[in-house]
């Protein structure tokens, strides 16, 4: 089997490794304790505790393998960023199955050891933030080490010296790989090890890696790979992690059509993190060419949740075309653990470089707007045809029309 009819094959096998117990839109600490229990009695993996957040939730490792290279991979650092999370049991579960993979599982668990922290920042997870209890963004302290949950982290990689680190996070859905209406469903990136972005032999075989992935994954989504901007962020983990030798891969989950509570994603990070590991294992990233990792289209940010084209505004007796571009944003309901949404105005004018995740031509239409319409308005917007209206309300968006 080669490594495209592999993948296909997992790809088309998912199901059976998907951890039932979790979804990726949202994850608590109990569930990952749970499952962590659950991993503690099967001989595969060495489970422990490498400490507690603010708040007091531990912090768990999940080693397993005997290779010798090493791989660290941690998740949710954002804790509003739980798809990852949800992909590493997915892993978990390959790993502890016994079928027809077996050759290939085998073979990476004899090339390598792996070292995974799922879940790094629980008290933001539990909160929905992507700052830690006290506010702290753990992936801008990578510095000053202030919070528990970031010394936790880096001492682990500063123990281990691993060959390979793996940083998962989610963006949001309105990046698009190149200037393209495709939504990136999965942005990759190389970090940078200073602001002149220089390339030595440890971002090489990132980029490199990364390229194995995205060839892994275009059989899937060949218009929805990006590559995440590589501006230096000194106070990163992955940037400062590059520059201690250690090759660094960031794997943004992102959205893709449909896919609101990122299931598609979730598997799209499972194939992405197995073809990274066999390339890993087989040391087959040697032989691509690192520059091709710029072949990659840019992560770019030219998506609205709801884009409404022409209006009409009437403004003092004046009439103006304008387009208006509506986001709707996931907010947590922290009493009932549910999440609700809230659109609003993210843009307005002229946005004709930008698309619409849904997009309406609204030429002839008229928007009447409760006070001045603005950016961060509320969207409950009024829009009148021949004097007659009409209200819809779908995923958070509310807006007045006729037909
Ligand atoms: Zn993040």
């Amino acid at each position: 089997m080669n490594s495209n009819e592999l993948f296909k094959s997992l790809f088309n096998d998912y199901d059976s490794y998907r951890e039932k117990k979790i979804n990726p839109d949202f994850i608590n600490h109990e569930q990952i304790k749970e499952l962590i229990a659950k991993m503690q009695i099967k001989n595969l993996f060495r489970v422990g505790k490498l400490g507690e957040s603010l708040d007091g939730k531990e912090i768990f490792s999940a080693v397993f393998g005997e290779g010798e290279t090493k791989i660290l991979a941690w998740s949710q650092m954002h804790g509003d960023e739980p798809t990852a999370t949800a992909a590493l049991f997915d892993l978990f579960n390959f790993f502890s199955a016994n079928d027809k993979y077996d050759d290939f599982r085998n073979t990476l668990l004899k090339k390598i050891t792996f070292h995974f922290i799922p879940m790094v920042n629980p008290d933001g997870a539990k909160m929905f933030t992507r700052e830690n209890a006290y506010n702290i963004d753990l992936n801008r302290d990578a510095l000053h080490l202030q919070s528990d949950e970031s010394k936790i982290l880096w001492d682990y990689a500063e123990k281990l010296e691993p060959e390979f680190g793996f940083n998962l996070h989610d963006q949001n859905s309105y990046y698009t790989a190149g200037r393209s209406n495709n939504a990136s469903a999965i942005s990759l990136l190389s970090p940078p090890m200073n602001h002149v972005k220089s390339i030595n032999y440890t971002r090489e075989k990132s980029m490199q890696v990364i390229c194995r992935i995205s060839e892994a994954l275009s059989q899937f989504i060949p218009q929805n790979i990006a590559r995440y901007k590589d501006d230096f962020e000194p106070r990163a983990f992955g940037d400062n992690f590059t520059r201690n030798g250690i090759s660094t891969i960031l794997i943004e989950s992102g959205f893709y059509k449909n896919d609101i509570k990122k299931d598609f994603v979730r598997k799209l990070n499972f194939i992405a993190l197995l073809s990274a590991f066999k390339s890993i294992a087989e040391k087959d990233y040697e032989s691509i060419e690192h520059k091709k990792y710029f072949d990659i289209p840019e992560n770019e940010e030219l998506l609205f949740d709801l884009l409404l084209r022409n209006l009409t505004l009437n403004y003092n007796g004046r009439n103006f075309k304008i387009d208006v571009g509506i986001n709707r944003e996931k907010k947590l309901n922290k009493e009932l653990q549910s999440f609700y949404y809230k659109s609003k105005i993210a843009d307005l004018g002229d946005l004709s470089i930008f698309y619409g995740i849904e997009e309406h031509d609204l030429n002839g239409y008229q928007i009447i707007p409760d006070n001045k319409l603005g950016i961060d308005e509320p969207a409950d917007l009024k829009i009148f045809f021949n004097g007659q209206l009409k209200k819809e309300v779908r995923n958070g968006f509310i807006i007045e029309k006729v037909k």
